[in-house]
C-alpha cells in the first residue's frame, strides 16, 4: 500500500510530462521492480498477481553459486545459499513481454517491453498501482537511461529476503519446464 510520505513525495518528485516526452524508456527497458508492501506484505496477494500474467518472480545475484546441480542432473536454485548470502533474492516485478512468469535466467541487457506498458498508453496501471520502483524513479529527461532509483537493489533485497522460502514454493508451481532457455540451460526448479 502506497505510503503517506510517498505521496508527498509524488508531488516534489514526479514529472509526468518528462516520462511523456521520453515515452516511457525505462519501461521499453525492463519492467520496474515491485515490493512486497505493494501487495501488502500478503502472499496471497503476490500469487494473485502472478496469476494474471502481468508479473514476474526474477532472482537478483551477483554469481551464478546458486545455481546447483539437483539429484536429477537438472541445474536448480539452492535456497539456502540465497538466504545466507547478502546480495541475493527472489522478488517480484513486472513481466516482460515475451518473457516467463518465473524469468530468473537473464542473457540480454534489455528484456522489455513491460507488459503493462504501450507506446499509445504508456503504463497502464495508475500512479497508486504501479510497482514500488516505478512510483519512486526520479525523471531525468536529459540521459533517461540514468534516471534516478531511489528504490535500490539494497532496498529490495532487504524487503523480500524474508520471502524466499514462500517465493520458491510459487516460483516451482509456476516454472515453464519448456521455455526455451530453461531447456537449453537444463534448469528445473
Ligand atoms: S523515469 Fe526516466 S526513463 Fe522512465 S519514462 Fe520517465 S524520463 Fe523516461
Ligand atoms: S509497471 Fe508500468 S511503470 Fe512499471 S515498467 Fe511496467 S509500464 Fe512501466
Amino acid at each position: 500500500m502506497i505510503s503517506q510520505t510517498e505521496i508527498e513525495m509524488r508531488e516534489i518528485l514526479v514529472n509526468e510530462e518528462k516520462c511523456r516526452v521520453c515515452k516511457g524508456k525505462c519501461c521499453q527497458r525492463h519492467a520496474c521492480d515491485c515490493s512486497p508492501e505493494d501487495f501488502d506484505n500478503d502472499i496471497r496477494l503476490m500469487r494473485r498477481a502472478l496469476e494474471t500474467g502481468k508479473y514476474a518472480i526474477d532472482f537478483t545475484r551477483s554469481t551464478a553459486d546458486a545455481f546447483v546441480y539437483s539429484s536429477k542432473g537438472a541445474l536448480t536454485l539452492d535456497i539456502e545459499h540465497i538466504l545466507k548470502t547478502e546480495n541475493e533474492a527472489l522478488y517480484i516485478r513486472g513481466r516482460n513481454r515475451n518473457r516467463p512468469i518465473v524469468d530468473i535466467l537473464h542473457t540480454e541487457k534489455k528484456e522489455g517491453p513491460c507488459v503493462m506498458w504501450s507506446l499509445e498508453k504508456g503504463c497502464e496501471l495508475s500512479f497508486e498501482q504501479r510497482p514500488k520502483y516505478g512510483r519512486t524513479v526520479i525523471p531525468f529527461l536529459f540521459i533517461p537511461e540514468n534516471c534516478i532509483n531511489t528504490y535500490t537493489k539494497q532496498d529490495l533485497i532487504q524487503e523480500w529476503k524474508p520471502y524466499t522460502k514462500e517465493l520458491f514454493k510459487l516460483a516451482k508451481e509456476f516454472f515453464p519446464k519448456d521455455w526455451e532457455l530453461y531447456e537449453e540451460f537444463n534448469i528445473v526448479l
